[in-house]
């Protein structure tokens, strides 16, 4: 992409989030989809926020696992199968259980207590910018329906800006940080023509 076209999407771009942000305060939904929709557009397809409730869901899903104490490998709470053990009789001896809880791993196979286990919870916290938001929630029938329509719609309509705010950051970082004394002199001239320096 030339140098020159950044300014462009640049001024583009601020053009479109005043207008998203108008709709967002005055609720015109129409109008924020297409503001929003603008600036993805704007973007290259390797900078676009991706609109998906499948792709964010498997994304922003909570990750739970297990710490091997073998070999300290941290297995997926998924590949885990816990199930009770007959206790030796020192173990019975010691702490007085009849059944121990445990579970094997599958990395080198070894039996590990559970109550031992150091378990730990990968969590995506807000604010993340995943660049995948879920799809636009869906207006249905009836008056409740519309008032929870709007709240979710604001909240997903800052969603998606920001994301893309944070996308459009990067993009430019990307582009500009190479030569930022080129941008003080634009010579629209070289619009479009790539190689000229
Ligand atoms: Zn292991």
């Amino acid at each position: 992409m030339p140098q020159s076209r950044l300014p462009d999407i640049n001024t583009a771009f601020i053009r479109y989030r005043g207008e998203a942000i108008h709709a967002l305060q005055t609720k015109n939904w129409s109008a924020m989809h297409g503001a929003l929709n603008g600036i993805n557009s704007l973007l290259p397809v390797e900078y676009q926020v991706v609109i998906s409730t499948q792709d964010h869901e498997q994304l922003a899903k909570t990750e739970i696992s297990y710490a091997c104490g073998s070999c300290s490998e941290a297995i997926d709470k998924s590949d885990v199968q816990v199930f009770e053990l007959m206790p030796d009789s020192m173990q019975s001896l010691l702490y007085g259980r009849t059944f121990n809880k445990v579970w094997n791993c599958i990395k080198c196979h070894s039996t590990n207590m559970l109550n031992t286990t150091a378990i730990s919870q990968t969590m995506l916290q807000n604010p993340t910018y995943l660049g995948i938001v879920p799809d636009p929630p869906e207006r249905k029938n009836g008056l409740m329906d519309r008032m929870k329509f709007n709240i979710e719609i604001e909240r997903w309509g800052w969603l998606l800006l920001n994301e893309e705010e944070f996308k459009m950051a990067k993009f430019r970082d990307d582009n500009w940080n190479k030569g930022d004394e080129e941008m003080g002199d634009i010579d629209n001239s070289l619009d479009d023509k790539e190689g000229d320096k």
